[in-house]
This record gives C-alpha cells, sequence and structure tokens, in this order.
C-alpha cells in the first residue's frame, strides 16, 4: 500500500475524545474508558502500518467494550479444583472455613483493636488475638505468627541461633517447593549448620558428640514431603530434648503442616500435632496456618514464654509480621480446632474434603455425569480414582475417591481450553484422560463444572 492510502486510513481513525463520546458512561469509569480507547486506537494505527485494512467505527466501540472488560476483570480468577489435590498451593492451598471469610470480611470493612490495648487505650501487641488460643490448642505458653512458615523458620533460628551452631540431621535436610531449603534459611539466618549422620540414619550419640559450647539449637524438621524407607532411623522428639535439657540447648521443632487434630480420625494416616510436639518438650515448634489448619498464609511459633519473647524482639520479626485480615481469619480458622472431628468435617472445607466416602463421592460422579452433554467424538466414564492431601503433607498417601474421565479428541486442548475458562477448571491429564476428581469439588461447583465442560466440548468439536 502506498503512503499515501496508509495515511488516508490513519486520518480516518477518531480522535480519541471522539472514541470516548461514543462510549456508553455506564461501560465503565471515565479513567478506564479513556485506557480502553487509547489502547484500541493504538492498536489499530499498528494494524494499519503493518498493512491491515481499517476499521468502521461501529467495530472500534465493540473493541473498546472487550478491551474494558479485560482491563477491568481481575486477575485473580476462582478455579474450580477437579484435580484431587486437597491443598494445592498454585491454586491457593487452603479454603477457608465460612467463619474465617466472614471474620475476614468484617475486620477489612473498618477500623479494628488490632493494636491497641482498650483498657488502656495504648498501643498494644496484635499476637494478642491469637496467642491465647494457640496456646490453649497446643498446651504451649506463648505464641507468635509470621508470614508464612518459611518466614517463621527464617525468624526462629536468626532470633536463636545467628552467630552460633545448629545442629541438624542430614536426613532432614529437607527442600519445600522452589526456593526454601533448609541449608539456605540456616545461611541467611546467620547460623552455622552443624549437619550430622547420613541420610538414612542418625543416631542419639551423633547429636551428643555433635555439642560444644557453640552449639545455640537442636533442630528437628518434619520430613513432610518425602519419606526415607528401608534401613532407616531417627531419633525421637523425647530423646533429642532430654539430651538437650543436659546442656540447656533448646529443641526447635519445624513441622511444616502441623495439625491440631489427629488425621486418623479421618481415615488418614497421622501427622504430628503441635501439641504431641509440645508435649514432647520442644522449645519452639513451628507450623503454617494454611496446610493442616486449612486457614490462611501465615507461620505459627509457639513454645517456650522465654524463647517466644526473644523471637518476637527480633527486627525480623517486624519485617514478616502479618496484616490483620490473616490475623482474623487465622483466629477463626484455630477456633474450630476446639471441637471433635465429627464438628470439623461439618464445618471445615479441609476435613470435609478429608472425610468424604467414597459412596457419597459416587453419588456425585453419577450426578455430574447425568449434566454432561457429550459431542459424538467424546465419551465420559465414571471411575475409581486418587487423591492426595499436597502441599507436602503425607506425599505417599493416596486417598481413595471417585471421578470422571473424559476422553476426547485432544484432552491438551481441551484441557487448556478449560483452564481459561472462568472459573478456571483444573484437572489432571492420566492414562489418556482427563480426570475430574469429585472430592475436591466444592459445594455448588458441580453444576458450575459440567456447564464449563459442556461449553468447552460444544466449542470444541459440537
Ligand atoms: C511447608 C513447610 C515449610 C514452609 O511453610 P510455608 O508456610 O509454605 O512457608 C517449612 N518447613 C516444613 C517442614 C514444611 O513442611
Amino acid at each position: 500500500m502506498k503512503d499515501l492510502e496508509l495515511n488516508e486510513l490513519l486520518r480516518e481513525l477518531p480522535a480519541v475524545h471522539e472514541l470516548v463520546e461514543k462510549i456508553p458512561d455506564e461501560s465503565g469509569t471515565p479513567a478506564t474508558i479513556l485506557m480502553a480507547c487509547r489502547s484500541v486506537l493504538e492498536n489499530e494505527r499498528t494494524l494499519i502500518l503493518d498493512g491491515k485494512k481499517s476499521q468502521t467505527s461501529e467495530k472500534l466501540q465493540d473493541k473498546v467494550l472487550i478491551e474494558l472488560d479485560r482491563i477491568t476483570s481481575s486477575s485473580m480468577k476462582n478455579v474450580i479444583n477437579a484435580t484431587g489435590v486437597i491443598l494445592h498451593t498454585a491454586l491457593g492451598r487452603a479454603c477457608m472455613p465460612g467463619s474465617a471469610v466472614e471474620a475476614v470480611s468484617r475486620i477489612a470493612q473498618g477500623y479494628s483493636i488490632l493494636q491497641w490495648d482498650c483498657e488502656t487505650g495504648r498501643r498494644g501487641h496484635r499476637d494478642i488475638h491469637t496467642e491465647r488460643l494457640i496456646c490453649e490448642l497446643a498446651g504451649s505458653e506463648a505464641a507468635t505468627i509470621a508470614n508464612n512458615n518459611a518466614g517463621a523458620t527464617l525468624l526462629v533460628l536468626s532470633a536463636l541461633a545467628s552467630g552460633r551452631e545448629v545442629i541438624v540431621s542430614r536426613g532432614q535436610l529437607v527442600e519445600i517447593g522452589g526456593s526454601f531449603r533448609i541449608p539456605d534459611v540456616m545461611k541467611q539466618s546467620g547460623a552455622h549448620m552443624h549437619e550430622i549422620g547420613c541420610t538414612n540414619r542418625t543416631h542419639l550419640r551423633d547429636y551428643r558428640e555433635a555439642i560444644n559450647e557453640n552449639t545455640a539449637i537442636i533442630l528437628r524438621v518434619h520430613p513432610s514431603n518425602y519419606r526415607i524407607r528401608g534401613f532407616t532411623g531417627e531419633v525421637p522428639l523425647e530423646q533429642l530434648v532430654e539430651l538437650g535439657e543436659e546442656f540447656s540447648i533448646p529443641v526447635v521443632d519445624d513441622l511444616g503442616a502441623g495439625s491440631y487434630v489427629d488425621l486418623s480420625n479421618f481415615g488418614l494416616p497421622s501427622e504430628p500435632t503441635v501439641q504431641s510436639s509440645i508435649e514432647a518438650g520442644a522449645a519452639v515448634v513451628t507450623s503454617s496456618g494454611d496446610k493442616l489448619i486449612g486457614g490462611p498464609q501465615a507461620g505459627i511459633i509457639t513454645g517456650r514464654k522465654k524463647y517466644i519473647q526473644k523471637i518476637r524482639k527480633h527486627p525480623l520479626a517486624r519485617a514478616l509480621r502479618v496484616g490483620k485480615l490473616t490475623i482474623a481469619a487465622l483466629e477463626a480458622s484455630l477456633m474450630l480446632f476446639r471441637e471433635n472431628a465429627e464438628y470439623l468435617a461439618d464445618n471445615h472445607p479441609l476435613y470435609r474434603m478429608f472425610a468424604a466416602g467414597v459412596d457419597h463421592l459416587r453419588t456425585e460422579a453419577d450426578k455430574f455425569l447425568s449434566l454432561l452433554t457429550l459431542p459424538g467424538s467424546c465419551s465420559a466414564s465414571i471411575l475409581e480414582t486418587d487423591s492426595y492431601v499436597g502441599s507436602g503433607s503425607l506425599p505417599d498417601y493416596a486417598i481413595p475417591s471417585v471421578g470422571v474421565g473424559l476422553e476426547s479428541p485432544d484432552n491438551d486442548t481441551l484441557a487448556r481450553t478449560l483452564r481459561q475458562g472462568n472459573p478456571a477448571v483444573a484437572s489432571r491429564i492420566e492414562d489418556g484422560l482427563i480426570k475430574l476428581d469429585m472430592r475436591t469439588l466444592q459445594p455448588g461447583e458441580l453444576e458450575m463444572l459440567a456447564a464449563l465442560v459442556n461449553s468447552a466440548l460444544q466449542e470444541l468439536w459440537a
């Protein structure tokens, strides 16, 4: 195309203010309408200069509305989790109990006594809202909260062991998803790692021989996301505590998931509870807020008062402190653990998912299947599958579950279409099937999932 024609087409484009006037006011705020118009016109100019044809003004308006929708919709889309992985880190880990959601909404709306002592009118400490509850549940003396358990571990090591030695078994040098590795956290804290034993076996005498005048802590790390099998041996916490007491060295227990209820109540293998670590004599226990508590992202540090006070005073504590929404959600989530397993299964989404029986899931799968409209090239069937706790808890334990398997001409394309929907759908592709596990669906999502699957199948293969 000649320059003359290009110039002609460019000149036909409306000015920004002309296009803005054609967009109905209710389509967006003045700022977003202006932004969308600018971006559409910019794009048109590029199209023209690249030799593509000019658009009529009506089409431009449609493009502005589409652009408005794109720039004003939230990036934080909801996901229907059909993977069967209950605590899925990429999908935000825990679904919080209703009481926690209410607490967040109540506190988010206005002012609160976050750090204000109503008695004196002076500044207080934000830990008071969760400390008593944690101590009540764990049987501990004091507690403080950090941004997450990785932060909690860093804070504890920095406050109690910087410039000194931390004894840790080689079988416990964990890497938790990506960049959280015990040796790296140790280095960052300024503590010196004193590794002992072997990958598969560490003995009490290894600990005893490692103790010297520079030892600050004996650290135990729960091997959350892996299992060492065969000729193995770790020293029980009680024995570490006994040894520590002999030399006045505190034992710090990084539990990771740190449940407050025995998972065997839900037909799962037991994971260590925070109260059992405290009872065994751990001086400080660290755990996550969004693993087996099923609350907000947080790191819970609890144990003996003299250590918690020292941790609270460390400069990193301020850098890693949590906000009011986390505190509100954590308090409400923890309160549920005063109740029995049955109550938890009825009122906590995480424990409802743990407790869901295979018969119930089969009924759900039947219902789901009956809602599907399958094009001729696709098929669906009920299948037995496995759910997982996720987030590094019980890594090798498969929870028997029921799902629906979809077969289509192109499963990768179907999975991508489902991922790009709103809500997005997360599924598992296995054995030539798209597997949708019923266990991780939340109330009301079954119908929504069926509608999303139907519309994807229609779009691709009808
Ligand atoms: C998960 C885990 C962490 C990290 O906890 P986040 O809350 O994810 O930061 C640290 N230590 C152990 C043993 C864990 O299992």
